[in-house]
């Protein structure tokens, strides 16, 4: 089943610094039950904006919103149900745990809110702070306590009311990179537990990519490509998409009868096209980890640069006009300036023309 669902939604703002913005635009979405499902752009791109109009927070300026087959927000039939009526939990960047109340008051507020018996809120927030390790803390106020554990508390805060989704908007950003990784895992376990839908805002790549069964990555309000990590790494259908998860190479190159010749220098072949393409320019993109290096077969250059990585050592290379990262393990090395020749096993190509992608991240 789709438990959250999206039809054409669009939010513009105006203000009288910027005049009217269209931060998102014509949003179609469908997440279903149990799916943790990421949303991965850069900032300002509409991610926060889209997670607050799930939640309720944000008025709509069309389309409409479902959560487990209920209308709760559509714009041309005034439907609008409040953010405490839609059956979520939401955890976001700044912990926003409140600091004058202990670990309990803080976890059982929403149950308070709630109007729920004394009695069931004790049991509700034992078993919350038992799944978030925070057991025997109640009486702890959060600013006696670690990032990682105040996240913690915003994580119990979020499951004690039983949600059936999950929104979390960057909720690990200000923890350090070990503590994410933890993180990480326990909100995977408690999705395992409870068995929640999740929608994780993030712009970190390898955050959404480890988390997520689905994800999308959009662009200025736009949603670019929606699907498995895998897929949208292994073939991304544009340059944003390629620029913005893992790291790429993108070379100039103009194709004529089949063949892919050097921006710069238009008598020499780098690589074959795919069959069918037509004579012009494009954009010839690589991920530095799957070119091939050797000695004796393919593309014929010299080494720039070599740079010594923890797991991997990295060369700089001229092909054409474009200077191309090349990242292979620590054996049979290049010298800087020795000769070698490239070869390019899967490389992906875009239009040279495409508008609003990165060169390189
Ligand atoms: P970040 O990763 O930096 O949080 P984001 O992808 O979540 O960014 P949003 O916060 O959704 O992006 O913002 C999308 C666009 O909408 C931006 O251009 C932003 O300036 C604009 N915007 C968001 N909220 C408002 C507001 N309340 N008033 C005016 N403009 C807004």
């Amino acid at each position: 089943m789709d438990q959250i669902v999206l039809e054409n939604v669009t939010k513009t703002f105006t203000t009288k610094a910027l005049g009217t913005v269209t931060a998102v635009d014509r949003f179609n979405l469908k997440v279903k039950e149990g799916e943790c499902f990421s949303f991965l752009g850069p900032s300002g791109c509409g991610k926060t904006t889209t997670l607050r109009m799930i939640a309720g927070f944000e008025d709509l300026s069309s389309g409409s919103i479902y959560l487990g087959g209920k209308a709760v927000s559509v714009k041309d039939k005034n439907i609008y149900v409040p953010p405490e009526d839609r059956g979520l939990g939401m955890v976001f960047q700044a912990f926003a745990v409140w600091p004058h109340m202990n670990i309990f008051d803080n976890v059982a507020f929403p149950l308070k809110v709630q109007k729920r018996p004394e009695a069931e809120i004790r049991e509700r927030v034992a078993l919350a702070l038992k799944h978030c390790s925070l057991d025997g803390m109640e009486k702890v106020f959060p600013s006696d306590l670690s990032g990682g554990q105040q996240q913690r508390i915003a994580l119990a805060r979020a499951i004690v009311v039983n949600p059936k989704v999950m929104l979390l908007d960057e909720p690990l950003s200000n923890l350090d990179p070990q503590l994410r990784e933890t993180m990480r895992f326990e909100i995977k376990k408690l999705q395992k537990e409870f068995g929640f839908t999740i929608i994780f805002v993030t712009h970190d790549q390898s955050e959404a990519m480890a988390l997520s069964d689905r994800m999308l990555v959009m662009d200025m309000g736009n949603i670019q490509q929606t699907g498995t990590p895998l897929e949208l790494y292994n073939n991304p259908k544009n340059r944003f998409v390629h620029s913005f998860l893992g790291q790429s190479n993108f070379t100039h190159v103009k194709i004529k009868g089949g063949k892919a010749y050097c921006q710069g220098d238009s008598s020499r072949v780098v690589w074959d096209a795919p069959a069918g393409t037509k004579d012009g320019e494009m954009l010839m993109a690589t991920r530095p980890n799957t070119i091939d290096i050797n000695r004796t077969e393919g593309f014929c250059t010299k080494i720039i640069k070599r740079v010594f990585r923890t797991d991997f050592v990295e060369y700089l290379v001229q092909v054409g006009d474009d200077v191309l990262r090349v990242q292979t393990p620590h054996r049979n090395l290049f010298s800087e300036g020795e000769e070698c020749f490239l070869r390019f096993p899967s490389p992906m190509w875009y239009p040279a023309q495409e508008e609003g992608a990165d060169e390189e991240r």
